[in-house]
């Protein structure tokens, strides 16, 4: 290293720079506390003043950019440093727009460096770092499992406003470009390079020597337009793109339009003007709403990292190494899966031989879709599977650290099993109940041991479902929960610590809406209205087809369960006990609210002939007016979320919001129930449910009362 790179390198705490014998610059992002490498206020800074000091040079050959990260190239945009704008006041605009030109013309410096430029993208190269790669002539990819490309903005409901809209359209083609743009999709480098984003695909140790055959390549020449760029092409693609988009975003997520406008109004517009467009774009998508509550929920969930504990542990978490398994069925196969999957040796017990041999079957299934999906290795297929022990004996709980159950939902049964494992385990086993509604609390109190029992409430399908509800009881020791905690945040999923209340967090909030659309479609409400109306809100599925996919009975017995543990607020639809007492039990069983056949391919399913059968008071005609319908629906979910913070369910507002964008899917543009009840306002929020109350005499819609005095749930 030369005596100047020395002096530049030793003043800098993000990024760094050396140049060889031969005039190779190389500029490597390294932070000094060795967090993620971030394009923030810091590194904007430095990467601009060692450009000035590259650009200053004569005798140069190559500038290569790479990290040393382990996992991350460049991760993006600060997005902290976004927020400061967007939950700013409006003059905020200002601000955001120089900060945005501020890493357009950066960028641009980049481009017009006068030797070949390569990114050597080892890890994470997301959002604004992919768009520096973009800035350079060529790119190399590791094919390393951590390296993923993508430009995930719409996700945050912005748009890539530093060059990206311009630079990826012209590379590998508008297609290509709106398919990236639109979804937000990270590709690992072989499909990066199939789709042109990355000129090669190597193993990490060769990153250097394939950089160095890219900068043989002098600076790249501007190629031709790609056929999808030509002007009959682009428009029609375009159209395309935005019909699809507003069919699946039904209007609600504002940045996936716009990124499509800008990308496609950008081939006909000069670079300055595609970059003034995406930076107009991004301003205006950083004052919707959408965007606001986009921004929310990724806090929610980079906050999620950390445990909100009843109590303070008093010593560090313990590793909880090998894992026990009770029940092979749905949530048993998945979670021994899951948990295997993720290094955890498991051993799976069943009581009925051909449950544990289908449970095994289940668990291999799941590992090849894994493997097929290229998310596991060949080895890390055999590893995984190697890992699961089936067993049909209670014993084999004997040596494990933590033991979940997911045998049927019978408190009696529940009951039994603690009870033996609590016998034969070692006395520092956690058990925990993966039960979707039962109380812990009696089952731990069956137990010789109840403070180590707690609940960890998988969703289903485990494999694809982030979601995971730690729950406690009064008696639960704090230092297992926390054990607990950092268990399921090992496996990757994101734990949200709740009390042990019927329904815990996401059944208690959901079941009040699932109710009320069973009791809608009983006294004659159109059932594709109902779907159709809360999709139109943002919901993935209307609550008829979920309840079909939930199952009937399941939705039975935790609507009586709750019902029990609230009566008078919760009454069970008719409709619900008479489908499911004909043996229509939703999609399982082929018929529910709805019919599901074999060869449906994309069509909605019928409405089950049964199902209006059932209805209880089918003359009364129902709602037809679907603002109504939608506000009548999305204010239950309000209202016992608002419940669930006023009983301390859980730690804060913040749990509530994201158990329900991860365990249900509701509308993430709201950024969750708690946040929409915010958006709307509470009083107002109240008062309508009190309308609804007074004109239904039902105690369901009677506002909770904290909302009463509180004016704002989140503070910003
Ligand atoms: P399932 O019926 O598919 O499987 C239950 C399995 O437990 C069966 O294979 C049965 O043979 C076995 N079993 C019964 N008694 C046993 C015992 N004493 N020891 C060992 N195995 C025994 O049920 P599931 O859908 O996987 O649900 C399991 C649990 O998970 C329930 O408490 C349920 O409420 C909960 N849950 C289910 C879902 C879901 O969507 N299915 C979601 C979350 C939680």
């Amino acid at each position: 290293m030369s005596e100047q790179s020395k002096d530049v390198a030793a003043t800098r705490r993000t990024v760094h720079y050396a140049i060889d014998a031969h005039g190779v610059v190389t500029i490597t992002f390294k932070r000094d506390d060795g967090g993620a490498n971030r394009l923030d206020e810091e590194t904007i800074h430095e990467l601009e003043e060692l450009l000035a000091a590259v650009e200053g040079r004569g005798e140069l050959s190559a500038v290569l950019i790479r990290s040393e990260h382990e996992r991350i190239f460049v991760a993006g945009a600060d997005i902290k440093r976004l927020a400061e704008s967007v939950h700013g006041p409006a003059t905020d605009r200002d601000d955001l727009k120089q900060f945005i030109r501020r890493g357009q013309a950066l960028f641009d410096r980049v481009m017009e460096l006068p030797v070949p430029t390569v990114a050597m993208v080892h890890g994470a190269c997301l959002g604004g770092g992919l768009e520096l790669a973009l800035a350079c002539d060529w790119r190399v990819a590791s094919v390393a499992k951590v390296t993923k490309l993508g430009l995930p903005e719409t996700q945050l409901g912005i748009l890539p406003a530093w060059g990206g809209c311009m630079r990826l359209p012209r590379l590998i083609g508008i297609d290509r470009a709106l398919a990236a743009a639109t979804t937000g999709k990270q590709y690992p480098a072989k499909l990066a390079r199939k789709l042109g984003i990355v000129d090669l695909a190597v193993e990490r140790e060769h990153l250097d020597a394939a950089a160095m055959k890219l900068v043989a390549r002098g600076k790249r020449e501007r190629s031709g337009t790609k056929r999808a760029n030509l002007p009959g092409v682009r428009t029609l693609i375009g159209n395309i793109a935005t019909n699809k988009t507003k069919a699946k975003t039904r209007g609600n997520y504002p940045a996936v339009e716009r990124v499509i406008e800008v990308m496609v109004g950008g081939l006909t517009m000069t670079h300055e003007q595609v970059l003034a467009a995406e930076c107009e774009a991004l301003c205006d998508l950083a004052s919707t709403n959408a965007c606001r509550n986009l921004l929310h929920l990724f806090f929610l969930r980079e906050g999620a990292k950390q445990a909100k504990m009843p109590s303070e542990p008093t010593r560090d978490a313990k590793t909880l190494e090998r894992v026990g398994v009770i029940g092979a069925g749905i949530m048993g196969a998945g979670i021994a899966q899951w948990s295997a999957t993720r290094g955890h040796p498991t051993v799976m017990r069943d009581v009925k031989p051909e449950a544990l041999a289908a449970g095994m079957r289940t668990v291999n299934a799941r590992v090849d879709e894994a493997f097929n999906r290229r998310l596991l290795s060949r080895a890390e297929r055999e590893a995984a599977l190697a890992r699961v022990t089936p067993s049909l004996r209670i014993e084999s709980m004997r040596t494990a650290d933590l033991v979940i159950e997911a045998a049927v939902e019978s408190l009696d049964l529940k009951c039994a099993i603690f009870k033996e494992l609590a016998d034969v385990t070692e006395p520092g086993t956690i058990l925990a109940t993966n039960t979707s509604a039962l109380p812990v609390t009696k089952i731990a109190e069956a137990t010789s041991r109840p403070n180590a029992v707690l609940g960890i409430h998988f969703f289903n399908p485990v494999h694809r479902m982030s979601l995971v509800e730690l729950v406690h009881t009064e008696h639960t020791d704090p230092d297992l929960l926390n054990d607990a905690f950092h268990w399921i945040k090992g496996i990757g999923k994101v734990a949200v610590v709740c009390a042990d209340r019927p329904g815990f967090v996401v059944n208690r909030i959901l079941m009040p809406y699932l109710i009320e659309a069973g009791h809608l479609f009983s006294r004659g409400t159109e059932a594709r209205l109902i779907d159709e109306t809360m999709l139109d809100f943002g919901m993935p599925m209307g609550p008829l087809r979920l309840l079909d996919e939930v199952g009937l009975d399941v939705a039975l017995h935790v609507a009586a369960t709750l019902s029990e543990a609230m009566p008078g607020r919760f009454s069970v639809p008719r409709v619900l006990q008479c489908l499911v007492d004909r043996g229509a039990l939703g999609r399982k069983s082929g018929a529910g609210f709805y019919l599901y056949g074999k060869s449906r391919g994309k069509r909605p399913p019928e409405v089950n002939p049964e199902a209006l059968q059932c209805r209880a008071m089918p003359d009364e005609g129902g709602m037809s007016d679907d603002v109504a319908l939608r506000r009548r629906l999305s204010l239950l979910m309000c209202n016992e979320a608002m419940y669930c913070l006023e009983e301390k369910v859980v730690a804060d507002p913040e749990s509530i919001d994201l158990a329900m964008v991860l365990g249900t899917g509701f509308a993430p543009f709201l950024g969750g129930p708690l946040r929409h009840c915010d958006t709307r306002g509470v009083a107002k929020t109240a008062e309508q449910l009190q309308e609804l109350y007074e004109s239904t005499e039902r105690e369901i819609f009677k506002p909770c009362a904290l909302m009463a005095n509180t004016s704002c749930i989140f503070k910003s």
